[in-house]
């Protein structure tokens, strides 16, 4: 018998959920990020829902041989490239995209005897200062990677600093279009805050992570219920301890004094899940169908709730501690977070579960 916590997929959610971004996102193809895990969502049980993607975009190069040993054979995208040279054996053999975003990558690429030419995104800073050349030397740039033998299609790449920031856009689309206007290139630009709020960076290919898992990328659920998107993680656990407490009582750690008469329940869930032991207390949380809250500090593999309004609750009731009832971005804002956090940072010893 393993701890009564899990993660459950909703497989049709998340098909519905791939079907509108591709609707939102017009006439693009769309790279489906499954990074850390699919963000949490267990990438060894949800590629298969999302074999309709155009192809899969991660950081993790161990990932993506996955992909390749279990027969994928559409289009795998890494977004940060090759860390070093020997890496580059996989990328040929495997058929994989590289980001370029540095010099030194280009050095690499050039010296590298491939059996094929490699396909390559290459990236631009458009003001994150992140990774990638600057916008003013595009041309230096473009011009010797294409003229490389080793070098395949080439797609431009940038990642945006802040969709809220108009002048920004207005600056950046102008920078690009400039470029564009010259050169026949493909492009992808957008994340799911681009895809959301400036569909005419869309271009070629998108990249859509957070919006696929039906969470907001800006924290506000009302951006994307418009649409249809829903969560497609329910995290939950079970109740598996339940005390009466009185005035003055201490509870778990921290010196938590009680100050009325309260009955409470002790949830298999805890910080090394995954839980943020910085929320505050009173976070809510959902037994049985009613919404309670926790109390007190969050232990390693335990939580408390209060149980004083949930009368019926008993041990082995269900704890929903976020999913379609329980908002992650209330739970991240209470965290002082945000939900790529905490879907990201999951523990692996959690079972995931489809639906
Ligand atoms: C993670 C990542 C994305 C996906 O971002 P979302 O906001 O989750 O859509 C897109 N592009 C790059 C380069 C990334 O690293």
């Amino acid at each position: 018998m393993s701890r009564p916590i899990s993660i459950t997929i909703d497989s049709t959610i998340l098909k519905n959920n791939l079907s509108i971004i591709r609707k939102i996102s017009f006439n693009s193809k769309l790279w489906a990020v499954v990074k850390s895990n699919a963000y949490g969502h267990g990438i060894r049980y949800i590629w298969k829902l999302l074999l309709d993607a155009d192809g899969f975009a991660l950081v993790e190069l161990e990932d993506a041989l996955f992909l390749r040993k279990i027969g994928y054979i559409k289009p795998i995208l890494l977004l940060e490239g090759f860390f070093e040279k020997k890496e580059l054996e996989i990328f040929d053999r495997y058929n994989l995209i590289s980001c370029i975003h540095s010099e030194w990558q280009i050095d690499v690429l050039e010296h590298f005897n491939f059996s094929a030419p490699l396909d390559i995104y290459v990236k631009f800073n458009s003001g994150m200062n992140r990774f990638g050349f600057d916008l003013k030397d595009f041309l230096v740039i473009w011009n010797r990677l294409s003229s490389l033998k080793n070098v395949g299609n080439m797609t431009m790449m940038t990642h945006f600093v802040n969709i809220d920031d108009f002048s920004y856009l207005k600056n950046t689309r102008r920078c690009i279009s400039s470029i564009l206007d010259n050169y026949k290139i493909k492009c992808c630009f957008a994340n799911s805050a681009v895809i959301l709020f400036s569909s005419y960076f869309n271009y070629d290919w998108v990249r859509s992570g957070i919006l696929l898992y039906g969470l907001s990328p800006t924290g506000n659920d009302s951006d994307i219920s418009n649409y249809g998107l829903k969560p497609v993680m329910t995290f939950s656990s079970k109740i598996i301890f339940i005390r009466d407490v009185n005035i003055g009582d201490i509870l778990g750690y921290g010196n938590y004094i009680i100050k009325e008469k309260k009955r409470i329940g002790i949830v298999a869930c805890g910080y090394s899940d995954g839980y943020p032991r910085n929320i505050s207390i009173s976070t809510p949380v959902l037994v049985d169908g009613v919404i309670t809250k926790t109390i007190g500090l969050i232990s390693m593999d335990t939580l408390i709730i209060d149980l004083t309004c949930c009368p019926k609750a008993h041990i082995g009731s269900n704890v929903e501690l976020w999913g379609n009832n329980i908002s992650i971005d209330k739970v991240a804002c209470m965290s002082n977070t945000i939900s790529y956090e905490l879907i990201s940072s999951l523990s692996s010893r959690i079972p995931i579960l489809l639906k």
